[in-house]
């Protein structure tokens, strides 16, 4: 019989993110299929009463706690001791927690410290029976690959995006604060460096991939390139959508080779085999050819569409579930007059 154990950490608000919400969805799920499994959830903060109060309709067996100043921040000492203390407490068979940059760092040291095991990047759980099978997603999501393991306890992060929230009722939570083996803490968060709002092109959560290719960098019909009027149409577009923008390789590309690009560009946008792989409900690509190591960071965009002038390009070749042959440059103007 399997002992879930559920463990968020909580945000400097006091509340719960929405993808340890998420996680949390995928716990009680699981817990309601696999057979005899009980359930317990552990947090992580400052001061957790207040995310234990949102989740008190969970149906936990027990709400365990570590808090303190220790616990603000991400460090990976503090927080794998407090995920080694919470599995030892609850004698947990099965820890799932929200795979972000903050637990994914310290599943793997405190499953060691454990004698179990940690998968991370999970994109589904199931059970049949006594069975827990989960599934984890391979060579930039070319192979799906499912699996079991005899392993206990068996640490699962969930990838964001792919459960709903969980938005069961709140209450009033009783906590067991869990005593931790703090060891030495050395490391201090000192700040953040976040870029400015109109700079932050990455938009995980929006309903809209927005990916420009070379193409808005190209000689257009009449023999010119127009670099100042594709900014325009692409910041325009993304400022009235709010949509996240993405980029093919060559044209991020091109800014290191020195040629004339879009500025707001970097790296971090482009989609593909050596580039992101996000989730978005839609996509639109622009003036991208559509070749399959860009197409294959669209897995998980769930319906596709492109423009291009080419009939032939690679979105033709089942790639995309619409492709208007047409020059982006023009859609893309009256599209902006639409909006
Ligand atoms: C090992 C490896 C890994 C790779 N990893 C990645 C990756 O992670 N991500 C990635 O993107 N690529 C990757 N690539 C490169 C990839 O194969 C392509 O070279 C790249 O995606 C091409 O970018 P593009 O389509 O923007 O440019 P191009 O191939 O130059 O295509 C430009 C397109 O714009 C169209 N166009 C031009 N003007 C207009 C207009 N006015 N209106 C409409 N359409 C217009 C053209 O018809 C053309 O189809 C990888 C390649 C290799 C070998």
């Amino acid at each position: 019989m399997e002992t879930i154990l559920y463990i968020a950490t909580v945000e400097k608000d006091g509340s719960l993110a929405k993808g340890a919400l998420e996680a949390l969805y995928a716990a009680l799920e699981l817990k309601s299929t696999l057979s005899g499994a009980k359930f317990v959830a552990g947090l992580i903060g400052t001061d957790v009463q207040a995310a234990a109060n949102s989740i008190a309709g969970c149906g936990a067996e027990k709400m365990l706690g570590v808090s303190g100043s220790d616990y603000s921040q991400a460090r990976y000492s503090s927080d794998a001791a407090a995920v080694t203390a919470f599995a030892q407490a609850a004698q947990a068979t099965v820890v799932i927690a929200p795979g972000t940059s903050r637990l994914n760092r310290v599943l793997p040291g405190a499953s060691h410290r454990l004698g179990g095991v940690a998968d991370l990047h999970i994109t589904s759980l199931s059970a049949d029976g006594s069975d827990l099978t989960v599934v984890h997603w391979h060579y930039r999501q070319r192979m799906k690959a499912e699996y079991q393991r005899k392993n206990r306890p068996w640490l699962l992060a969930i990838d964001p995006g792919i459960y709903p929230v969980w938005s069961g009722a709140a209450g009033t939570a009783s906590v067991e604060m869990v005593d931790v083996a703090l060891p030495a803490v050395r490391t201090q968060v000192t700040g953040f460096h976040t870029p400015s709002a109109d700079e932050q092109t990455i938009r995980p959560e929006a309903d809209l991939l927005f990916v420009a290719g070379a193409g808005w960098t190209k000689k257009q019909a009449d023999g010119q390139t127009h670099t100042a009027d594709a900014e325009r149409y692409i910041l325009g577009f993304l400022k009235a959508t709010q949509a996240s923008l993405g980029s093919s390789k060559s044209l991020v590309d091109l800014g290191g080779e020195g040629q004339d690009v879009l500025g707001f560009l970097t790296h971090l946008n482009q989609i593909g085999q050596t580039g992101a792989t996000p989730r978005h409900p839609k996509g639109l690509s622009t003036c991208c050819h559509g070749e399959e190591p860009h197409v294959v960071g669209w897995r998980f965009v769930n319906e596709r569409r492109a423009i291009n002038l080419n009939a032939n390009c690679g979105w033709a070749h089942g790639k995309a579930d619409v492709l208007y042959v047409a020059d982006a440059f023009e859609v893309m103007k009256k599209v902006i007059e639409l909006l």
